[in-house]
């Protein structure tokens, strides 16, 4: 029986033959001929649909590598979407990405296959509350991290993401004149890019769920057992865990860290299965834990994924002039020239523990 087959028929074995060589190790025996059915029969629906697949870092390897047409961060994979011809977008991944897809191609229909599919972050705050900061504070621009929904997008000056994040506050501050911006939602984010500059934050006590779980005592307790494993973590963590770590970025940094160094071990201080689906790409590294599963990515299966496809549920729609004001603060941002020197959280741990004004 040929790596991979398990008792497929050997037309199905030989068409999904390159997935299984991704994902062997990371799913089991057991799993795979089920898995492989799915693939395939998802892979005709998205013929027949004219649909693409826009599977997030976080979804789980067989989606990653099996079904996703783009694989990346939420706004890489939102950019490429506008890009793609296709008539109908599947979110691999959660609401508020979703709702960024639809913004950046309102012609186009998307989907996403689980409507709970849901974010800490992004439900931390509301298109009313940020109104609320705009009457507090007058006059200052206010910077929105990528992982909000559609109505707070619309109250947006412009948006960031984790890699450009110092960059866009900087760009604000000084086109608006003042020396003092609004960075929501992230508390975390906002003080670690806090402490990259001399611009002022005023902050809101969003968290994500998955990041704010790590600890610098976790770091610790890696080092001592693992003394020669580089640790990696995401700026959506606590301030002391990156200080603790040695390389801190978004997913996409976190990735090009591991393909340009391949350290001999590595520890990724973020998602599950952002370090499984690196590992499928990248031979020779070794992918220590701690991870934290994020609920809400989990949601996304290979079932609803094939059911989202075959029945067109769940459509994801955004109110055409929400979406228009939304779309101006994530097309500035994107109009910005790339950062020359990406985001480097690790640079700045002389400086940790800037205080941020928390609303
Ligand atoms: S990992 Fe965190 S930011 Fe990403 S969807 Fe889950 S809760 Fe939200």
């Amino acid at each position: 029986m040929a790596d991979g087959a398990f008792g497929l028929s050997e037309e199905l074995a030989r068409e999904t033959a390159p997935v299984w060589e991704k994902v062997k190790g990371l799913v089991t025996p057991l799993e795979w001929p089920e898995q492989a059915k799915l693939i395939s029969e998802i892979n005709a629906l998205k013929k027949e649909r004219d649909a693409v697949i826009l599977a997030h870092n976080y979804m789980t390897p067989e989606i990653f590598h099996g079904v996703g047409d783009y694989v990346g961060d939420s706004l890489g994979l939102a950019k490429e979407a506008a890009k793609s011809k296709a008539k109908v977008i599947v979110q691999a991944g959660v609401h508020f990405m979703a709702e960024t897809s639809k913004i950046l191609s309102p012609e186009k229909t998307v989907l996403i296959p689980d409507l709970r599919a849901g974010c800490s972050l992004a439900s931390s705050i509301t298109g009313a509350d940020v109104r609320l900061i705009k009457q507090r504070y007058p006059g200052l621009p206010v910077v929105t991290y990528v992982n909000t929904t559609a109505d707070v997008k619309a109250e947006t000056d412009i948006c960031c993401t984790s890699a450009n994040a110092v960059q866009v506050v900087e760009w604000a501050a000084k086109e608006w004149g003042v020396d003092k911006v609004i960075l929501i939602p992230d508390e975390f984010l906002a003080r670690n890019v806090a402490a990259q500059t001399n611009v002022g934050i005023i902050a809101w006590k969003g968290r994500c769920e998955v990041h704010e779980r790590f600890t610098a005592e976790d770091i610790a307790e890696m080092r001592a057992a693992y003394p020669g494993a580089e640790i990696l973590a995401h700026p959506e963590c606590p301030e002391e865990v990156l200080a603790a770590s040695d390389f801190a970025g978004s997913t996409a940094a976190m990735i090009d860290y591991v393909v340009d160094r391949k350290p001999k071990q590595v520890v990724m201080i973020t998602e599950c299965s952002m370090a499984s689906n690196v590992k499928g790409d990248v031979a020779g590294v070794d992918f220590i834990g701690p991870c934290n599963l994020c609920p809400h990515m989990k949601r996304i299966t290979l079932e609803n994924i094939r059911d989202c496809l075959k029945y067109m549920q769940f459509e994801v729609t955004v109110e055409p002039d929400m979406a228009e004001r939304g779309r101006l603060a994530v097309q500035r941002m994107i109009d910005l020239p790339p950062p020359a020197i990406p985001a480097r959280y690790d640079l700045i741990k002389a400086k940790h523990h800037v205080d941020v004004e928390l609303i």
